[in-house]
């Protein structure tokens, strides 16, 4: 059987791995540490558009000259929090891991945020310093940059003028740029601080179980025990692989693939800043691509356009699509069996919460399971919770799914109430996913107990929409719950109680919320009720809303 269990919990059954007893430890130098394992011709990062390399050597030494520059020229030191605002880039891992390597902490965000979605993770983050690249600087919140006096380095020489940017953010862009950074020589007399496993790494922004997007802090160690994790099970794979890097590094998704996991076992990985379909099969085509990386709504993409494709495309390289960050149906895996043969589809899950570790389908023979996300990664223990009374649930049972291992976070950045509600005392985390555990340890995901929406794999928190909602004049309460959609996943809809008098319309609303986030955070459909339905406590009847939405009101 897949699991052994006692006491209600459930342990992976995968080769457990230890994790590296010096305690003086970071995880750029974990990873660098590796470097003897390349494939391909030594080759770590190819862009797709350019056709620009860069060579695992050459990572190394960028990654050495940037932190050199970043701690003697730019001040930063441990515990400092860098920002990286960029689409994926074969730059991109140098920042991260040059940053790492100091001690300072990464915090990573999505470019289609709004300035003033940024200027929030900004305050909040406490970010001493920004990357980004050029065509992105008009978005950086000028105010905001200019009051906390945060120096900004450009990720590429360019010749285009920075029109768009306001003067007051061109006088905080520093004088070299990232490219110019990497080349600089090494000097050899960094003061080199001392990093321990147990000290943060990295602050990607999650909205968790409830409420607005909060930092997660994950230390050197949570990010190490991840690629100890992925060293086991890479062996079982073949030689050789080229990676596609579709999925966005700024996410956990691409930031442990991409940033950390392919760089320490020595993959190759073809980077495409945006994604488009036709831009990912003509790279698979290109490049040979034999793993593909995917969000659900992408592979659902791939089944309805099959015929067009396989006529477009040669995709004969393909070898593996892996599938994570929201659900896949069992329909759309079978679907894409039948359309594409020879490709497997493998399943991850995770949460930014659990930095990799979850549960996942390693094998062709784990492959096969349909509608399961695979099994408990290595050193992840598990129980199945009754979310009424506590209780640990046996096989079969569906129940909240707790985690528990050395990739958990350390908890949420200044926000005590929601990490104590978040992560028990005795170090689980509480994922807000209903799941059950079957006979031969394969984790299924049932249905998602939490507020979180996901659209094409993108967090929206409904709280945050919610909050936005109520600043309407006309509008005195609203709630905002996910519709299921085939393309792309889940979108928010709003639930909205006018104040009397009050006219205020769809579209008003619709319109309104849009200026404001992203673009994946629209709301796109509104039901005006007289009440919102809530428990004594005040917690909206999130789950009422869905079955009135989903019986058309
Ligand atoms: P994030 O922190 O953005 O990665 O979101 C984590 C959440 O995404 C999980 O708690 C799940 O609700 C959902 N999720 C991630 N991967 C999967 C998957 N393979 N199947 C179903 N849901 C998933």
């Amino acid at each position: 059987s897949g699991f052994c269990q006692s006491n209600s919990t459930f342990y992976s059954k995968r080769k457990p791995f230890s994790l590296p007893p010096n305690q003086a430890l970071d995880v750029t130098t974990f990873i660098s540490s590796h470097r003897h394992r390349h494939q391909n011709n030594g080759v770590a990062f190819i862009d797709a558009s350019t056709g620009r390399r860069l060579s695992f050597t050459q990572v190394w030494n960028a990654v050495e000259s940037v932190a050199t520059c970043l701690s003697m020229d730019m001040g930063i030191r441990k515990g400092h929090v860098v920002l990286i605002l960029s689409p994926n880039s074969i730059f991109f891992p140098v920042v991260c891991l040059s940053v790492m390597s100091l001690g300072a902490v990464i915090t990573t965000a999505n470019p289609l945020n709004t300035a003033g979605e940024l200027a929030r993770q900004i305050t909040d983050s406490e970010t001493a310093l920004i990357f980004t690249i050029p065509e992105l600087l008009h978005k950086l919140p000028a105010q905001h940059v200019d009051r906390g006096n945060i120096p900004i380095v450009l990720m590429q020489n360019t010749d285009i003028a920075h029109g768009d940017a306001p003067r007051i953010l061109m006088r905080h862009v520093h004088a070299n740029t990232l490219e110019e950074m990497m080349k600089m020589e090494q000097r050899h007399v960094r003061v080199k601080e001392r990093v321990m496993q147990d000290d943060p790494a990295a602050l990607l922004y999650s909205s968790g179980t409830t409420g607005v997007s909060k930092g997660v802090v994950s230390s050197h160690r949570n990010l190490l025990a991840l690629i100890g994790n992925v060293e086991g099970r890479v062996r079982m794979e073949e030689e050789n692989q080229i990676y596609m890097a579709t999925i966005p590094m700024f996410h956990t998704f691409g930031f442990t693939k991409y940033v950390l996991m392919l760089l320490a076992n020595g993959f190759t990985a073809v980077v495409l800043s945006r994604y488009g379909m036709d831009e990912v099969l003509s790279a698979v085509e290109k490049f040979n691509i034999t793993y593909l990386p995917l969000v659900p709504p992408i592979l659902v993409d791939m089944v309805n356009g099959s015929d067009l494709i396989k006529k477009k495309y040669d995709l004969k390289s393909l070898r593996y699509v892996l599938s994570g960050g929201a659900p896949l149906s069992k329909e759309v895996m079978r679907a894409f069996r039948d359309k594409y043969p020879q490709v497997n589809v493998l399943v991850g899950y995770a949460l930014t919460e659990s930095n990799g570790a979850g549960a996942s389908t390693d094998s062709l023979e784990e492959c096969r399971r349909f509608g399961s996300v695979g099994m408990l990664t290595p050193n992840t223990e598990a129980k199945i919770v009754d979310t009424q009374t506590g209780e640990g649930l046996p096989v079969n049972w569906p129940g909240e799914l707790w985690l528990r291992g050395p990739s958990i976070m350390q908890g949420y950045y200044k926000k005590k109430e929601a990490t104590e509600s978040t992560l028990t005392s005795d170090g689980w985390l509480k994922t807000g996913d209903l799941c059950y555990i079957d006979d031969d340890g394969f984790l299924f995901i049932v249905d998602r107990l939490k507020e979180l929406i996901k659209y094409k794999g993108f967090q929206v928190a409904p709280a945050e929409l919610e909050a936005l909602l109520t600043t309407i004049p006309g509008i005195t309460e609203a709630a905002v719950i996910p519709v299921p959609d085939d393309k792309v996943g889940q979108y928010p809809m709003a639930f909205i109680v006018r104040k009397s008098g009050s006219s205020v319309t769809e579209t008003q609303v619709m319109d309104f919320v849009a200026k404001q986030v992203a673009p994946y955070k629209k709301i796109r459909r509104v039901a005006f009720v007289a009440s919102v339905p809530k428990t004594p406590s005040g917690k909206i009847l999130r789950r009422e809303l869905i079955k009135l939405a989903s019986s058309n009101l």
